[in-house]
């Protein structure tokens, strides 16, 4: 089944705007700002440096998962300019900062996403590729597995669950089994494959309006199953709490979820997450070359700090490295539980 982005359906929710309103009038116990302000990390929750250089290259997709919180998928075609590109590989190839992360949407769909990984990885950088697995089973991406391996990148994907059901429900009919292809044909050029140093990670959040489970209980369940029942290996496995916003925000609200989600959020803040929520060394930058702390704030448009720069074109290392980070109540989706960000539980 396709389905259509809220933009596309013209849904109140396609506007950030309005996600901001429904997510700040919630009747929340305590807001996330009062929550921080409880921590040793109050009042204002500051970045410690950039060590994560976070691109979304565009909103287009193959897939149109229920949960994106990108509202990507087939029907969208907004992807990175020239002029941003440029600007980006110029300040990555001039810093120090070692791990580039590239995201979308579906990345690969990006006409220049090959440039950006060779120049990413010539420059020294560690290359992460958020990778939705079925874009590699379709003919003109089947190259990519040994373009990846060539370049080392570490190949990070989305599979809520080791068994059809539980992926096809959130991500599409058929997703499943052409994930598992697509592992195959990573696994063939080394990908999780022991002593092979390529790293193939993959993703779990929860298919409902829960926590996810203990993260190294899952990994386990996940290699026993998937190479029991598909004869396929990966290296790691990482949760993450879905976020509340964008489609699976309009989930909670269309299922009645919206403040039971939210509260189990809030009475579950966990303060030991806060020192390594991702925003702390990450940047993150917009398709049209505006900066911020983490994805989600991109998608809920959310800018750095008014008084960090405010775009690639005006980087400014030294500012950004000690900047405020702009949070709202979004944020318990990182510091609930176990803790929940591009690398996993944090806590
Ligand atoms: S969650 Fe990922 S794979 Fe699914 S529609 Fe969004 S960007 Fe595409
Ligand atoms: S949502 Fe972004 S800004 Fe908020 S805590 Fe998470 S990473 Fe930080």
């Amino acid at each position: 089944m396709t389905r259509l982005s809220l933009v596309a359906d013209r849904h109140p929710l396609a506007s950030t705007d309005e996600q901001k309103r429904r997510l700040r009038t919630l009747p929340l116990v305590k807001s996330f700002d009062d929550a921080i302000g409880g921590t040793a990390f109050g009042p204002r929750l500051r970045a410690t440096g950039v060590e994560v250089f976070q691109i979304n290259v565009g909103r287009k997709c193959n897939q149109a998962c229920h949960h994106c919180h990108v509202d990507a998928g087939p029907d969208r075609t907004e992807m990175m300019p020239d002029d941003v590109v440029d600007a980006t590989l110029r300040v990555l190839e001039g810093s120090s900062i070692p791990t580039f992360d590239i995201t979308g949407g579906a990345p690969e769909l990006h006409e220049r996403f090959e440039e950006m990984v060779e120049r990413g990885a010539r420059a020294g950088k560690q290359v992460m590729d958020r990778c939705n697995l079925t874009i590699l089973r379709t003919q003109r991406y089947a190259h990519l597995p040994a373009f990846f391996a060539k370049h080392r990148v570490e190949v990070v994907s989305s599979l809520p669950y080791y068994d059809e059901s539980g992926t096809d429900a959130q991500r599409g009919d058929g997703v499943f089994e052409k994930s598992i292809e697509a592992m195959r044909a990573l696994n063939a050029v080394g990908y999780g494959v022991e002593g092979s140093g390529l790293v193939f990670t993959l993703v779990a959040n929860p298919v409902g309006a829960f926590l996810p489970a203990p993260q190294k209980s899952m990994e386990a369940d996940f290699k026993r199953q998937l190479k029991r029942k598909h004869g396929v290996e990966f290296t790691r496995l990482i949760t993450i709490t879905n976020m509340p916003i964008s489609r699976y925000l309009e989930w909670l609200d269309r299922s009645g979820n919206t403040e039971p989600y939210m509260n189990r959020l809030v009475s579950a803040f966990n303060p030991a997450t806060v020192a390594a929520v991702m925003c702390r060394n990450t940047i993150s930058v917009g398709m049209d070359g505006r900066l911020f702390d983490c994805d989600f704030n991109q998608m809920l448009d959310l800018g750095v700090h008014a008084a960090a720069p405010q775009t690639i074109f005006d980087w400014d290392q030294r500012l950004l490295d000690q900047r405020e980070i702009v949070v709202e109540n979004h944020c318990y989706g990182c510091t609930a539980g176990q803790g929940s960000s591009c690398g996993g539980a944090t806590a």
